[in-house]
């Protein structure tokens, strides 16, 4: 399916390399799990996504947003959802209609939801969130104990039941991390406080996909899977990895000029690149608008004519400089910027090494103007 056929460049998403993540991690770590399909499912397509992950088996679906959950709702899916960041004002009425659990870490959130629930006549199904470690979201401290009465107090009334509770890791990616640890002991005592309490949660759930990989004791119930999902190694291993997985999304364009040019020839806003001898400069368009993080200068590459070829110059808003050396290349000729690592192609986390963040900030700053297509949608239900 192509979206748009007059696009300069496509995302293209395979749905068999998804189903084929979500099977390899539920291999490893023999739990239900969760495919977290925030922010457009990493810049993949919620709920293309979201259809592949379910069909090969995952048990539930995890947005931040109650836009997100309802998108997802509207596309027709209606599998067991948790959205996790929300106003206080929120559109919670619309979320228990649309039977999305709620992710909850504070009072007046709690109020909020109780209340839609109230004047909606069902309970509205919460998942309460602790802070064990990571400062952010959640109910920290003595907070978490006056979250979890109040909750008690509203499931007593019949407004809402609580289905889960959870939490977030810090820095799950450090292989043997000790805050890890200590988070996973934090959570086992916010678990007693809530049973103390009177909750009986049937979901536990605090991994992410590092965790879940790596870290037996984190999974619990149910392990939270997003990078994994896309085929993406958490640990920025690169090639083949101990867990099975295949990069979903192939990043492609082709070449509109081509010029052959001396040596001494300066190329791009500020000519900060100068050609050092005579060579080939293939013109690619795409840039930073696209997702291509200006911070690569100097570093990037990408695959043309069956080779690494550096992109330099200062990368523009529209488009890059790619050297071809001596290599035969055409206009028109295709050019893989990250690709699912055949052959020698740049990956998706080389681009984030190279521009100093991490893959899921290359993969989310993929621009509306790269078409997506979808690869193997016949394997969904
Ligand atoms: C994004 C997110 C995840 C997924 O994390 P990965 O490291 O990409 O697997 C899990 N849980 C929460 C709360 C998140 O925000």
């Amino acid at each position: 399916m192509i979206q748009d056929v007059r696009a300069l460049a496509k995302a293209v998403v395979d749905l068999a390399a998804v189903a084929s993540n979500v099977r390899a991690i539920a291999a490893v770590t023999r739990t239900p799990l969760m495919a977290v399909v925030k922010a457009d499912a990493f810049g993949h397509g919620a709920a293309m996504v979201a259809r592949a992950a379910l069909d090969a088996g995952a048990a539930w679906l995890g947005v931040t947003s109650a836009s997100e959950a309802l998108a997802l709702r509207r596309a027709g899916i209606s599998a067991p959802t948790l959205s996790w960041l929300h106003r206080p004002d929120d559109e919670f009425d619309a979320l228990v209609a649309a039977d999305v659990d709620v992710g909850v870490s504070t009072p007046t959130h709690l109020h909020a939801t109780a209340e839609a629930a109230r004047r909606l006549g069902v309970p509205a199904m919460v998942q309460l969130k602790a802070d064990t470690g990571l400062s952010r979201n959640g109910a920290g401290g003595e907070h978490w104990a006056e979250l979890v009465a109040r909750a008690r107090s509203y499931e007593v009334a019949g407004s809402i039941r609580v289905r889960g509770v959870w939490s977030h890791l810090a820095d799950a990616d450090i292989p043997g991390s000790p805050v890890l640890r200590r988070q996973v002991t934090r959570f086992e005592e916010v678990l007693g406080i809530a049973r103390d309490a009177g909750l009986q949660p049937d979901l536990a759930h605090l991994a992410n996909s590092a965790a879940a990989l790596s870290a037996p004791t984190s999974r619990f119930d149910l392990c939270r899977i997003g990078l994994a999902l896309y085929g993406v190694d958490p640990f920025g291993g690169r090639g083949p990895d101990r867990f099975g997985l295949h990069p979903a999304m192939t990043l492609c364009t082709s070449v509109v000029n081509v010029k052959r040019v001396p040596a001494g020839t300066g190329v791009s806003y500020g000519l900060s690149h100068v050609t050092t001898k005579k060579t080939t400069l293939a013109l690619v368009p795409l840039g930073y608008a696209d997702g291509l993080p200006r911070t690569a200068e100097g570093r990037a590459a990408v695959w043309l004519a069956g080779r690494r070829c550096p992109v330099v110059g200062r990368i523009a808003m529209d488009q890059c400089v790619v050297d071809a050396g001596d290599l035969p290349v055409a206009i028109g000729d295709p050019v893989v910027v990250f690709g699912p690592a055949q052959g020698d192609q740049p990956t998706v986390a080389e681009w984030a090494g190279w521009a100093g963040t991490n893959p899921n900030e290359i993969l989310t700053g993929i621009g509306a103007r790269v078409a997506r297509e979808y690869l193997h949608e016949m394997v969904m239900t």
